[in-house]
């Protein structure tokens, strides 16, 4: 397998001449692990140490009132928060489908349920353009592309990435070519090619996608391509700070006191951490302690089981669970969720299939939200976390649902009608509906 380091991308990217992309106020690429610090390009693992690049920002020209105004006077969608984005500052007059700003519910349905006295808010993220919060990460993945010049959008996807990939390349006229394991569910699969991209399916599981999608970017063949979660996935992962930034801002500029995060690769529930401290650096919020609680299905559960087991390090799983959005059983952030869930004094907590269904039920009967399973996990995890003691009730809690009920009808497929009835009254009456 191809690993590009540093190097030897951005040099035939930037050529001898480098000419500067303008990310607005991203200001280089940023190891994670060893700080070692080169140009922005398309390139995702250190050349001293492989370990993940992120980006590092300029924000010192920031007068905070100033600021906040600024946001509030942008468009409702994330592109109000370009100021603290790797994106160009006309961001918001270019093709786009503008994910974000979407409902932060307050919950008291469901607060009431499960005995929450502190305040409890659903931050809906169904609500986006292809109905998951991956809309929010591609956004800038494509932000990325147009700067180095890729002319075509792909990913390994096992399903919202994929349509989020395409519907973002359809309204931005680049090419999408996208990946994904051969045998996924007909939904997922008309869901991601209605758009117009090219939809490649491979023999083979995720971990297979993946690893072709590696092959192909160190192959000329791959020439042109952005991948938005391999080679773009330093900009990509930033699109997660966005949630952080309404939340806070839809709170009245506040930090909630408890958050529940789904994890799957791990990278939202560590860039909502990172926007959260930007927000505290930048004077926009008041600097008080936050918790973070992850959320994982038991049937793909390798960061919650390192938490219970005290571990540093996550073993790998076979995934097998109806999470399917979350099912990534070998997390590259997974240290990091450990490293954040204990510095913020949160847990990782994990819930069966049949739990996951019930907390779907649970928050459509309460508050009128139809979760996918992803959301599914979050409210059955907060539930869990009450009964447990880990999360106080009588604190802030603001619970995310990253996608759309209509994404995963199979894990509620039991639900329907309550009666047949003839079209009479005595009929209805008898059905004791009256
Ligand atoms: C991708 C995804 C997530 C989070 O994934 P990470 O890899 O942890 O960033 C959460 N919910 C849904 C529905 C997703 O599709
Ligand atoms: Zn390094």
């Amino acid at each position: 397998m191809a690993v590009q380091t540093a190097e030897s991308t951005t040099e035939s990217v930037t050529g001898s001449a480098a000419p500067s992309v303008d990310l607005g106020p991203a200001a280089a690429l940023s190891c994670r692990e060893c700080g070692h610090r080169v140009p922005l390009g398309p390139v995702f693992a250190c050349q001293e140490c492989f370990g993940p690049l992120e980006i590092a920002y300029d924000f010192s020209d920031h007068e905070t009132e100033e600021l906040r105004r600024r946001i509030e006077a942008g468009p409702a969608n994330i592109w109000r928060y370009a100021p603290l984005l790797p994106v160009p500052a006309d961001v918001a007059t270019k093709p786009n489908i503008n994910p974000g700003w979407t409902k932060l519910v307050q919950a008291d349905n469901l607060a009431r349920e499960l005995g929450v006295t502190g305040g409890l808010y659903v931050k809906d993220d169904s609500g986006n353009p292809t109905h998951s919060f991956k809309d929010r990460v591609v956004a800038q993945a494509l932000e990325a592309a147009r700067a180095f010049g890729f002319t075509t959008l792909s990913c390994s996807s096992t399903g919202n990435l994929a349509g989020a990939v395409g519907a973002a390349a359809a309204r931005a006229g680049l090419r999408s070519c996208v990946f994904i394991p051969h045998d996924l569910e007909q939904g997922k699969v008309v869901m991601a090619a209605v758009y117009g991209g090219e939809l490649v399916g491979i023999e083979g599981n995720y971990d297979d996608v993946n690893r072709f999608c590696s092959e192909l970017i160190g192959d000329p063949a791959g020439e042109g391509w952005g991948f938005v979660n391999v080679n773009l996935r330093p900009y990509y992962a930033e699109g997660s700070k966005t949630l952080a930034y309404e939340i806070c801002e839809q709170l009245g500029w506040r930090l909630p006191d408890q958050l529940v995060v789904p994890i799957a690769s791990g990278s939202q529930l560590t860039k909502i951490d990172k926007g959260l401290r930007e927000l505290i650096e930048l004077g926009l919020v008041e600097d008080r302690p936050y918790k973070i609680f992850g959320a994982q299905a038991e049937g793909c559960s390798p960061v919650s089981a390192a938490y219970k087991a005290g571990h540093d390090v996550v073993r790998p799983q076979k995934p097998k669970t109806i999470a399917k959005s979350l099912a990534i059983g070998n997390p590259a952030d997974g240290p990091y969720v450990l490293d954040i869930a204990r510095r913020t004094g949160g847990a990782v907590e994990d819930v069966t299939d049949e739990q996951i269904v019930e907390a779907i039920r649970l928050l459509a009967r309460t508050e009128g939200i139809f979760a996918e399973t992803a959301g599914g996990v979050t409210v059955g995890v907060t539930k869990k976390l009450i009964e447990n003691g880990d999360l106080d009730p009588a604190l802030t809690t603001v619970v995310l649902n990253t996608g759309d009920g209509l994404k995963t009808l199979d894990a509620v497929a039991d639900t329907g009608l309550t009666a047949t009835i003839r079209p009479n009254l005595d009929s209805f009456r008898e059905a004791g509906l009256a």
